[in-house]
């Protein structure tokens, strides 16, 4: 299949800020895909080859990329960096550069899909002695053979600015439409999602074998499932309600989610963000080869930090000294871990996440041999608040955050990839709203002046719209961040500055620099208040009013482990906004 096909695609994705516009043209693209290419369009269109879990990136240097344009096009290289000075877009740049070229191509080949797919393979597993110059003939031949408004795609490709905000959902729905006979095909196809965690995998059983074959896709060792979320609740009374009066309570760790997958003796770690972060733990998979009795298991734990002296836990920010790339036996002696069990997914070809949750909890106890190091979640079943209470009491005084409640009921099956009613979170600092921590994605920036010069002096923050799969702004901050942060932000952000608002997100209030939305951070509120000018939430509490965070303020915690979708939910703070209004109705 021709490449052209993909870059006029991405052509018109790029025209549209519309959803169901960039719906329509993937279902048109998709449709006019031959079937085993489908896949890889997938992945593509997303800036990946393969799904994140399996850890291999596309991504050259723009140094890289020049050299092979320059290649290419017979364009000098001072006027290509130039080009690129004055558009900022090197895929614009490519695209002028080929337009002009000074040497055509008497012997060009077809730029297929299947051959540009393979040849970013070739470059994203090519590494050592020798590297850069294969990347560089690599890329200046594919390139040769382009046309100008493919050179433009190709180029956004491999550095990694692709950007065409299609995410996820977007994808899954696009393949329901053009697959799986309609829109109500979309649940099937997101629960396989869901539980591989591999959007080009799901397609191809689709497009090959079916919808039914992707209605009976099972979980798998290695395959990651995405995880399930907690919702949240500010008074153990309501908890107790939305359960029917009882439920589960678990105490609710402070450190980093790991889903475990063993396989005789092969152990892989995968984060909330499902990549593969067993190069930081080699003191877990020690502790689960030697602790795990079934052969095969997929498991949930929080790892938190502890010291062993005294056998507390220490805060989260110490599993940061874990994420390093060298000197990882010197930082597992330094911060000792233990892990707390909460879930069981998988044991020995048996899928439990359609098991209630007390069938897979007692499936748990029974495959792990427990110490001090692998503990199951302390838990207790409570039946009135004062209950409740009391055992959230006693998780803080454990050093615990508070609580995460479970549904008792036998519906309550594990729910892959979405944040349901089944887990509830109480946490400590809801009890008061005004100290209450939101995690919000970076949308926008101000640059900043004086000390901040140079940099940016306060950024615009949106919480995520689940059910419209868009980021909504809800404050701008720049109180809380020390020198060393307002550096760090700045050059955190280098990497995701777009040239207008990004597709996903909605705002309007006009930043001075657009990000796409990547950058996750800790922020606490004072109090969440209606607002025309921020548009969270927009007409759900107040017609034309959406809701604002009032004297933000960063925490200085970087949730690294939050993709953006994890972030708050524009539904979550319109909750917050009514418990706010009933506490000052009660008081
Ligand atoms: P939050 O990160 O505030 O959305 O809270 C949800 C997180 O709490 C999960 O993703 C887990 O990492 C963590 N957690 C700690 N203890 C438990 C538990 N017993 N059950 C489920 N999740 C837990």
């Amino acid at each position: 299949m021709d490449y052209v096909v993909i870059a006029d695609a991405y052509g018109k994705m790029e025209a549209t800020s519309k959803r169901l516009e960039m719906i329509d043209i993937l279902v048109d693209l998709f449709r006019n895909s031959s079937k085993d290419v489908v896949s890889i369009i997938v992945y593509l269109t997303q800036g990946k080859l393969y799904p994140d879990f399996v850890g291999v990136e596309i991504g050259i240097a723009e140094k890289l990329a020049v050299k092979a344009l320059v290649r290419a096009s017979g364009v000098r290289e001072s006027e290509v960096l130039a080009d690129l000075q004055r558009t900022g877009d090197i895929g614009q740049v490519a695209e002028i550069c080929l337009a002009n070229r000074k040497q055509s191509t008497f012997f060009s080949k077809a730029l297929t899909v299947e051959r540009v797919y393979e040849s970013l393979d070739k470059m994203a597993k090519t590494s050592g002695v020798g590297a850069v110059d294969m990347k560089t003939a690599v890329f200046a031949g594919l390139l040769s053979d382009a046309s100008p408004k493919e050179a433009k795609y190709l180029m956004r490709t491999v550095t990694g600015n692709l950007r065409l905000g299609v995410a996820d959902m977007t994808v899954l729905e696009a393949l329901a439409v053009a697959f799986g006979g309609g829109r109500e095909a979309r649940g099937v196809i997101e629960r396989a999602y869901n539980i591989c965690s591999d959007l080009g995998r799901v397609s191809t059983l689709l497009v090959l074998e079916g919808l039914d074959a992707v209605r009976l896709l099972q979980v798998g060792v290695f395959e990651p499932i995405r995880p399930m979320l907690a919702e949240r609740l500010s008074s153990s009374e309501e908890i107790l309600e939305k359960f029917g009066g009882k439920c589960l309570a678990e105490y609710k760790y402070d450190g980093e989610r790991i889903q475990v997958h063993k396989q005789g003796d092969r152990v892989v770690l995968y984060s909330r963000r499902l990549e593969n972060i067993s190069s930081q733990y080699p003191d877990v998979a020690v502790l689960i080869r030697e602790r795990v009795g079934a052969y095969e298991v997929i498991f949930e734990a929080e790892c938190v930090a502890v010291d062993l002296e005294t056998g507390d836990m220490r805060p989260f920010q110490e599993l940061m000294h874990r994420r390093r790339k060298y000197g990882i036996e010197a930082a597992v002696e330094q911060y000792p871990i233990s892990l707390y069990v909460f879930d069981m997914l998988f044991v020995d070809g048996r899928d439990l996440t359609c098991e209630p949750l007390t069938v897979r909890r007692a499936v748990l106890e029974g495959v792990l041999e427990r110490n001090s190091q692998l503990q199951i979640a302390s838990q207790k079943v409570v039946g009135c608040p004062k209950e409740l209470e009391g055992f959230f009491e006693e998780s803080i005084a454990g050093g615990c955050e508070g609580l995460i409640c479970k549904s008792l009921a036998k519906e309550s099956v594990y729910q892959a990839g979405s944040r349901g009613w089944l887990w509830i979170k109480y946490k400590r600092d809801y009890k008061s709203e005004m100290t209450d921590t939101v995690d919000l994605v970076i949308v926008g920036a101000f640059h900043g002046r004086g000390k901040r010069a140079g940099a940016y002096g306060a950024l615009l923050l949106a919480a995520y719209n689940r059910e419209r799969d868009v980021f909504e702004t809800v404050t701008k901050c720049g109180t809380g961040f020390t020198d060393k942060d307002i550096g760090d932000v700045y050059a955190i952000l280098q990497n995701h500055v777009v040239p207008r608002k990004h597709a996903r997100v909605l705002s309007m209030m006009e930043a001075e620099v657009w990000f796409e939305p990547c950058v996750v951070l800790e922020i606490l509120g004072a109090e969440v208040t209606l607002s025309p000018i921020h548009l969270c939430a927009i007409d759900s509490i107040r017609k034309d009013s959406g809701l604002a965070i009032r004297f933000p303020r960063f925490t200085g915690k970087y949730r690294t482990d939050k993709s953006p979708q994890d972030a708050t939910t524009s539904k979550e703070i319109a909750e917050m906004y009514q418990n706010q209004l009933k506490q000052i109705t009660t008081s």
